[in-house]
């Protein structure tokens, strides 16, 4: 175990009393170091888009007198924009689950709903980028915790599977119960993960060179907010992945037993 650091301050309350506090500063620390750095990489991050997006509202009004140059600046503003907007929303949520505040939800969750609205959030993205989705393996499996951080984040695996994929390939979403664990793999046939970057990704804002030119729109936060995510619901993302041949990453949760009323044989009285 790591040395304990305490922090020790003395009170005299009375001339043969005297008040010790002790507190632990080690994890204060490194919860302060964390957000030093939190703020000052994302700061990093931002300023591209918006240096980008006030550019661009420059060259519109130089352009004014040009309709065709201003489509063209202004369908590259919308982007960055929504890029900007992406960012932003992406940085509040990994910012919120690497807070200690508690799950605001704290209940049993289907994992069959999970999964379809994941998928839902991403059938647009998988037929304008040629992929098929598909889904597998067991239903009417439970875990606890708050649904909708655990879609989003089995959102930004398929997302990710997606965008790395060639046309006409498949994603498939499949579920398997080992032993008191649920798994939620998320398998691409797409360019893969050099064995160098594996660990790193799962940083925020970490990108593969690979990535870096084949997906603009990336923001190196998905991943970190897959991670955080299923670290707060008790469990962990594995990834098996070979360059060129595709990756897998795998979501393992704690199995709980279904609610109640959801239990077969057991119908509502009237
Ligand atoms: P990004 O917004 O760049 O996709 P992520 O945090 O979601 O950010 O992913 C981090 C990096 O991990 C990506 O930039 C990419 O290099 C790599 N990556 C993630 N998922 C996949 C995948 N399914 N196939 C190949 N590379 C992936």
């Amino acid at each position: 175990a790591e040395p304990r650091l305490v922090s020790v301050r003395a009170t005299r309350i009375s001339p043969r009393l005297t008040l010790l506090v002790l507190r632990d500063i080690t994890e204060r620390e490194r919860v302060e170091q964390m957000r030093r750095d939190f703020v000052a990489n994302t700061s990093h991050e931002l300023k591209t888009p918006v240096g980008a997006v006030s550019l661009l509202a420059e060259a519109i009004e130089s352009a004014a007198d040009d309709p065709d140059q201003v489509r063209v600046f202004a369908s590259r503003l919308t982007a960055e924009a929504h890029r900007l907007a992406l960012l932003t929303s992406r940085i509040m949520n990994l910012s919120r689950l690497q807070s200690a505040d508690e799950l605001s939800e704290e209940r049993s969750v289907s994992v069959d709903e999970v999964i379809a609205s994941a998928v839902d959030a991403h059938t647009l993205q998988a037929e304008s980028a040629g992929v098929t989705l598909t889904r597998g393996g067991s239903r009417g499996l439970y875990v606890r915790g708050d649904g909708q951080i655990l879609s989003e984040a089995v959102g930004n695996l398929i997302a990710n599977a997606i965008a790395y994929s060639p046309k006409g390939s498949s994603v498939g979403v499949g579920v398997k119960a080992v032993d008191d664990i649920v798994e939620i793999a998320v398998a691409d046939r797409g360019i893969g993960i050099p064995e160098a970057d594996q660990e790193r990704i799962f940083e925020r804002f970490y990108r593969t060179d690979q990535a870096r030119s084949r997906r603009t729109g990336g923001t190196g936060l998905g991943l970190a907010i897959v991670k955080h995510a299923v670290q707060r619901h008790g469990g962990e993302v594995r990834l098996w992945s070979r360059p060129g041949n595709g990756s897998t990453f795998t979501i393992r949760l704690p199995l709980v037993e279904p609610p109640l009323d959801d239990a077969p044989g057991r119908r509502p009285r009237r």
